[in-house]
């Protein structure tokens, strides 16, 4: 039986909802492949820990989490703190210095859901850029509070980040249809973009077989909702690819369905799961938060550590009940809570 040491941080809001259901979906499909199992630990980290110490995790927490082999995480933001402080103190932390560098976010309509697009098929994966960007982090303010005030948010790329997530998306794109979009600004943002634009045609030339297509990133949020089955791997930056992948798990039904793997390709470090969504302070707390995108990340996981078999048969669960008009949270149009959906997945994983 092989072991998997999966560190478990719930957070804030919905995550402390729908993450202990895909901690049981994940037992679930441990006991049925019978061939490993979860050494799970969980950390109370968010914003409760915030409150209590004033921080959103210890001081050692890095170290904490760098000897597991996957960390499967919920959300962070808190009605009442900053939703800056929350973010950078927990999530960015753990993404930048565990150089998580390629955030990869699948988006399909999943069989019986259906979407807000009247017509065309939605089936990509968005390839963010995780570590540099407009989230680089570099910036600064002077002159607070006088009228003179200034800030600065400088975005940063280099070549070396910029190449790894084209190779990345790149090899990617060659798993599945061989078709690339590039989403830049770079008629606009004459520097980073640029640059990303040029790397990405020099990058090109290894991959002669990906068909490449450029577009701006504003023209292709209307690809999205026009001509979803144009669409199979996209490239983007932090800013852009965080935008384009919430308008991409809208369109396949909700904000409650689009999963995220935050990876470590080289696996120095355990890479990160969790759902797109954030702590959704409108339904926290009321039992009907979406539990499918913990689930679908569950999935990403399982695939990450090498388990490709139980991925399936997870993903085979997932679809069983969507397709068969088996309970929906309200964001899809149905009443049932959140255990009710946990209870079906469990149910076909149990039958499958
Ligand atoms: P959100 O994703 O939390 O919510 C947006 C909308 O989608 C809300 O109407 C919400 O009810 C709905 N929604 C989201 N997940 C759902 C689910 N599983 N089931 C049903 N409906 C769902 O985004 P927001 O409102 O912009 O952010 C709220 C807080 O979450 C903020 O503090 C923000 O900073 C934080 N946030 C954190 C992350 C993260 O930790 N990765 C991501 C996004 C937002
Ligand atoms: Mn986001």
């Amino acid at each position: 039986m092989k072991p998997y040491r999966l560190a478990v941080i719930p957070g804030d809001g919905i995550g402390q909802e729908v993450i202990p259901a895909g901690v049981e979906v994940l037992r679930a499909i441990a006991a049925k492949q019978g061939t490993f199992a979860f050494e799970i630990e969980s950390f109370d980290w968010g914003s409760d820990h915030y409150r209590r110490h004033g921080v959103m995790m210890p001081a050692d927490g890095l170290d904490q989490l760098r000897r597991f082999d996957a960390i499967y995480f919920g959300s962070v933001g808190d009605p009442e703190i900053p939703d800056h402080i929350t973010l950078w103190g927990l999530r960015l932390a753990i993404c930048q210095s565990f150089d998580q560098y390629a955030n990869v976010r699948p988006a399909r309509l999943l069989p019986g859901i259906e979407g807000p697009l009247r017509k065309g098929k939605l089936d990509c994966v968005i390839v963010r850029e995780n570590s540099e960007g407009e989230y680089a982090g570099q910036g600064g303010r002077s002159h607070r509070g006088l009228p003179e005030e200034v800030a600065t948010e400088v975005s940063i790329f280099t070549r070396r980040g910029v190449e790894r997530i084209m190779r990345f998306a790149f090899d990617l794109a060659m798993t599945r249809r061989r078709h690339l979009t590039v989403v830049t600004k770079s008629n606009a943002q004459r520097h980073g973009m640029v640059l990303w634009d040029e790397i990405a045609r020099e990058v090109a030339t290894d991959f002669p077989d990906v068909e490449v297509r450029f577009e701006l990133v504003d023209a292709m949020t209307t690809t999205f909702v026009l001509k979803p089955e144009s669409i199979d791997v996209v490239v983007a930056t932090n800013l852009h690819a965080d935008i384009l992948s919430d308008l991409a798990s809208a369109l396949s039904g909700s904000m409650g369905i689009g999963p995220t793997a935050n990876l470590d390709p080289e696996r120095r470090f355990p890479s990160m799961f969790e759902p797109i969504h954030g702590s959704a302070f409108d339904i926290m707390g009321k039992g009907i938060a979406n539990p499918l995108g913990s689930f679908w990340t569950g999935a990403l996981l399982l695939d990450h550590l090498g388990e490709a078999a139980a991925a399936k048969a997870l993903m085979t669960a997932i679809e069983e009940v969507t397709a068969s008009g088996g309970p929906r949270t309200p964001d899809l149009g149905g009443q049932a809570g959140t255990a009710d959906v946990t209870e079906a997945v469990l149910s076909a994983i149990a039958a499958g």
